[in-house]
């Protein structure tokens, strides 16, 4: 399967900032899948400067009923309704900001299934964590929490990414040794969970991803693209990592 690089905007970006940056990626000729994930506010217009480019549109985050008394939230089907085909789950930092359990991270995961939204589902452990040698641990039952039954059955497969809390916005990546060790672990842990359809799930990396150290970590066994925060705001940095992709 083609490598899929992923831009997470974070809560970043206005109607003029988005067209600054989706503009050259519609035009932009890559060998991977190209997704770009802006706030909530932007999808509809950024889905509407990407319509006919081969690059799609996500969110960052859904609410797991389908609509009623949630002030502020938004569901999965007004995700797709706005022009999203994908959404971003349990990313760190709603886990850390917002709380967000496993449980609830699969309740999600469930509703945007269920609205015909491809599900990328974050998981990684704190420095900390890894520090105590409990890296492996911690991401395998963040697995088993966060991924439902189904997780792996639409068209594109269900994605995971794993993005270790400290790597994030710091500048700090994890070693390619490392990374090499966790994806395989993920994958171990996906083929345990779901059974053959873990096979076709792509494992993103995520955490400092730039253009310098892109070549690297994307030609790690296992590792089927990357989600890119910082480097996703510049449309010619996200590209250079994208044309570092396989
Ligand atoms: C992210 O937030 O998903 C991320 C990986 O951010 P950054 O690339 O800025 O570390």
């Amino acid at each position: 399967m083609r490598q899929l690089i992923a831009g997470n905007w974070k809560m970043n970006g206005l109607r003029a900032e988005a067209a600054a940056i989706a503009t050259p990626l519609a035009a932009a000729a890559v060998a991977c899948d190209l997704l770009v994930c802006p706030p909530a506010t932007l999808i509809a217009s950024v889905a509407e400067l990407l319509a006919g480019s081969p690059v799609a549109v996500g969110g960052q985050d859904c609410h797991a009923k389908p609509s009623g008394a949630h002030t502020g939230d938004i569901s999965a089907a007004m995700l797709r309704d706005a022009g999203a085909g994908w959404v971003i789950l349990g990313h760190s930092e709603r886990r850390a900001d917002h709380g967000e359990t496993d449980a609830e991270v699969r309740a999600k995961t469930l509703a945007a299934v269920a609205a015909g939204l491809t599900p990328i589902v974050c998981v990684g452990e704190t420095e900390a964590q890894r520090a105590a040698g409990q890296a492996e641990a911690v991401i395998g039952a963040q697995l088993e929490g966060s991924l439902p039954p189904g997780f792996a059955q639409g068209d594109k497969g269900g994605v995971v990414a794993y993005e270790p809390v400290w790597a994030i916005g710091t500048g700090r990546t994890a070693t390619v040794d490392d990374v090499a060790a966790m994806h395989a672990h993920i994958r171990a842990t996906l083929l345990r969970l779901l059974g053959p359809a873990g096979g076709v799930v792509r494992i993103l990396y995520g955490g400092s991803v730039k253009p310098d150290n892109a070549a690297s970590l994307l030609a790690v066994a296992e590792v089927g693209g990357a989600l890119v925060g910082g480097a996703s705001l510049k449309a010619a940095d996200f590209l250079a990592i994208a044309r570092a992709a396989r």
